[in-house]
């Protein structure tokens, strides 16, 4: 039996950017909000990632610092006053009944009408490549993202990519690494064309197309790579005190799977309206999966003003005996 004040009519697993706008708007829609993110901290992978980092693709904000975006994010979503749980994570998910889900955590349970989801890549691992000596090198030259920009001033930098993240790392470090090479396998970028233009028009070292990293240098720190060009055969040596995989994410969709939800790939998978195969559970963000998908802040954020809107009306149907 689960007492009425203990049951929200809406919980949000993450509290990433997209986890943050779907508490916001479930205040607005005068929802009993919960928000239960497992690191100390909100803000997802904009903080855990690149708070340095400037954002150009957000609606209404032509250029921000990743962390002030949170910052702003943070002061819209606490003018409903949502119970904000931190340094849980969610665990199971189980449908008790119509219209109660509880939400087991490393900590206890959480009752709720309806659940969104938006826990990002859920438990996520950095892809790394298949070379010798790379893992030991981690934390000593090797990177999967940038923190903070000021431990590579002056420094000789390899980027490895071609995706948004990897042509935004080269930008930013521009003027703050003495010298930057961009090392891409493919025979086009993945990242944003105007993104891709200002880095040809930068001072990045762009080795384009077919080079991949085939050698990591260094003893007890990185001192250079190896790189290769696939079509032409040849390699070339090159002195850098840091390297940047920038290659994607591998997610552990296990856990979610356990929960009963539809997998598709490595996303949620969701109707047009967010809703998922289980009754009152929603998802948003960059955890879902359908067609013409993006990975941005933007869609993950209209995303989640759709979750709320589905969650408030099966809240309504409850209440109206529908
Ligand atoms: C290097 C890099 C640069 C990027 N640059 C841009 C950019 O310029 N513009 C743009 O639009 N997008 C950018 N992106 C993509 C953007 O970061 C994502 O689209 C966005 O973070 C998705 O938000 P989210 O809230 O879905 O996920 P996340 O930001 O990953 O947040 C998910 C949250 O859920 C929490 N969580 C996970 N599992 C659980 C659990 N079981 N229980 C409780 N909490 C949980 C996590 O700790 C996290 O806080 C970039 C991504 C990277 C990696």
């Amino acid at each position: 039996m689960v007492l009425r004040s203990e049951l929200y009519d809406i919980t949000v697993v993450g509290a990433g950017p997209v986890g943050l706008y779907a508490a916001y708007y479930a205040g607005l829609r005068d929802c009993r909000t919960k928000l239960i993110e497992m690191y100390p901290q909100v803000g997802g992978r904009l903080i855990s990632m690149y708070p340095e980092k400037e954002v150009f693709d957000v609606a209404g904000h032509p250029r921000i610092v990743a962390a002030d975006l949170v910052r702003l994010l943070t002061e819209q979503t606490q003018q409903y006053r949502p119970t904000i749980v931190l340094s849980e994570r969610v665990e199971g998910l189980r449908v008790l009944g119509e219209r109660v889900i509880e939400l087991s955590t490393t900590h206890g349970v959480h009752y709720t009408q309806t659940a969104i989801i938006a826990v990002g890549c859920g438990a996520f691992v950095p892809r790394k490549l298949d070379i010798p000596h790379l893992i030991d090198l981690e934390g000593h030259g090797i990177y999967y993202y940038l923190k903070s920009f000021e431990a590579l001033r002056g420094k000789k930098v390899l980027i490895v990519g071609g995706g948004n993240s990897a042509v935004d790392w080269a930008l930013s470090l521009d003027g703050i690494a003495s010298e930057i090479t961009l090392a891409h396998r493919m025979y086009k970028f993945q990242a944003h064309e105007a993104m891709v233009d200002r880095l040809m028009a930068s001072r990045v070292n762009v080795k384009f197309p077919y080079f991949t990293l085939k050698a990591v240098l260094g003893e007890d720190h990185v001192t250079g790579a190896v790189i290769w060009n696939e079509r032409s055969g040849k390699e070339e040596e090159i002195a850098v005190d840091a390297i940047v995989l920038s290659i994607g994410m591998l997610t552990n969709m296990e856990p979610f799977r356990q929960w009963g939800l539809n997998i598709v790939g490595s996303g949620i998978a969701v109707a047009p309206d967010m809703s998922t195969n289980l009754p009152g559970v929603y998802a948003a963000g960059d955890i879902v999966t359908y067609p013409g998908k993006v990975l941005l802040i933007t869609a993950g954020s209209g995303e989640a003003a759709t979750a709320v809107n589905t969650a408030k009306e099966y809240i309504l149907a409850g209440y109206l005996g529908r």
